[in-house]
């Protein structure tokens, strides 16, 4: 070897060494894993119980939903969608062996939704299913207390109100109609419903989208928050605040507390912001600041533009990671980021992305496994059967993200055979089945 080559050898080892020191903290073994999925477990009884809950981090919120759809329901429903990234109104047909989007009458932007009347375009007072993708105290299928917004919604005045009745109120004043809402859905609830009418093995619902959540069927006897033992109830666990009481401290890395730290709601959601499409560019982007400054990456040259915030979209990651991607694709991504990037540059922009989603999928494991562990358990199985609905553009788009989750949940809840079916529109479709499922159980 030439002196140069040595020289050479000896950089790329000590940049080695700092590539894993920064990120060996998002390198989780297994038996964190397991941790994780024992917290998640632990937090989760602690949500069910009367005496309990309000220590939980993971809220365990009754919805009232207790049945899956069974196929007799009939009819033509509206569906209100909000809390995604668009505001929607559709007409759903429940048919004999079908359910169909008959019209989509209105979608809009969420961020202009304020100020604009959606009834005017309602005509037909069609039986409403209302989709509310945030955190809602329910009193019954169609009364839903807000407690608080997340995934950067901030509305003023709604949280401790009833949010189906803020709905109607809004109709009546500003466009002088009443509105037959007959339930409020969380979104997972939708996405479960939905998946669960081509599926009857479907009992949990699950979003990887802006945010991340979860819902499942669980015993009555178990629900500690609710009158009765029979049966059971779906549960909407907003398990995106798992964590919120410090439970997981010990897995945030530097950056992810940064994250944490410029995000409007700090302390919030910290289970979500490890997870879900609102923030993986930003723990990436905050990796990346990292090496910069650590002389790893870029030649330690400042970025300007990498300061921005949110300017790494969770979509690069999704570009990023294609197996086989020719890195010239990676090295356009951070051309248009004023990055400079030479070839070693874009293989370790790739490594940190793929530490950062891997990480993600695994974590969502950790709480699947809680999840289906405890459905066997209930259920008194030596194997559970059981169907996974899924909605959200990261779990859909992302070309790793499903097979790690599954991978991973397969090793942490090996008694379980664990199907995911990819909900289409289940937001709309399960709305309206719900309502189509109060309106069958409300027939004499
Ligand atoms: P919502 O959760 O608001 O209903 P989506 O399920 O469409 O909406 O999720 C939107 C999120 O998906 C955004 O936060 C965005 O970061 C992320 N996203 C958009 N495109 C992609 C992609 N190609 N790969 C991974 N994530 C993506
Ligand atoms: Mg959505």
């Amino acid at each position: 070897m030439t002196s140069n080559e040595d020289d050479k050898a000896c950089e790329i080892a000590i940049i080695r060494r700092k590539v894993d020191w920064l990120l060996s903290p998002l390198r989780l073994s297994h038996s964190d894993l397991q941790r994780v999925q024992a917290l998640m477990r632990q937090e989760m009884e602690l949500g069910l119980g009367k005496e309990t809950n309000a220590r939980s981090s993971v809220c365990m919120l009754p919805t009232y939903v207790r049945a899956t759809p069974d196929g007799t329901e009939r009819g033509e429903f509206l569906a209100l969608d909000l809390g995604g990234t668009n505001f929607r109104v559709l007409v759903v047909r429940v048919a004999e062996d079908s359910i169909r989007i008959a019209s989509e009458i209105y979608i809009i932007p969420t961020s202009i939704v304020q100020g604009t009347g959606v009834a005017d375009l309602m005509e037909q007072i069609l039986p409403l299913g209302f989709t509310f993708s945030f955190p809602c105290q329910q009193l019954g299928l169609d009364k839903a207390v807000l407690l608080n917004w997340t995934k950067g919604f901030n509305a003023s005045g709604c949280v401790g109100k009833d949010v189906v009745q803020l709905l109607r109120d809004a109709a009546q004043r500003k466009e002088n109609f009443a509105l037959n809402v007959v339930a409020v859905v969380n979104d997972t609830v939708g996405t479960m419903m939905s998946c669960g009418y081509e599926d009857p093995k479907c009992e949990i619902g699950l979003i990887v989208g802006t945010g991340t959540n979860a819902c499942y069927m669980e015993e009555m006897r178990n629900v500690g928050t609710v009158e009765g033992n029979d049966g059971r109830m779906c549960i909407n666990m907003e398990w995106g605040a798992f964590g919120d009481n410090g439970c997981l401290d010990h897995i945030f890395t530097t950056f992810d507390r940064l994250v944490d730290e410029k995000s409007i709601n700090p302390g919030k959601q910290r289970f979500e912001k490890l997870i879900s499409g609102m923030y993986l560019g930003e723990i990436v982007r905050y990796i990346l600041l990292a090496m910069v400054e650590k002389q790893v990456l870029f030649h330690g040259k400042p970025c300007t533009k990498l300061q921005t915030k949110d300017i790494f979209k969770t979509r690069f990651l999704s570009t990023i990671e294609i197996d086989g991607l020719g890195l010239r694709k990676v090295l356009a991504i951070l051309r248009d980021l004023d990055l400079h990037a030479t070839f070693e540059d874009s293989v370790l922009v790739r490594e940190v992305c793929q530490t950062v989603s891997l990480r993600a999928a695994q974590l969502c494991a950790a709480g699947m496994a809680a999840v289906v562990e405890k459905m066997r358990e209930n259920r008194g199985l030596d194997q559970l059967v059981v169907t996974v609905g899924v909605d959200g553009t990261l779990y859909k788009m992302h070309p790793h993200f499903s097979q790690n989750l599954q991978q991973t949940l397969q090793v942490l809840a090996p008694k379980c055979t664990v199907t995911f079916l990819q909900s289409e529109d289940g937001s709309g479709k399960g709305a309206a089945l719900v309502a189509a499922v109060a309106c069958r159980e409300a027939r004499p």
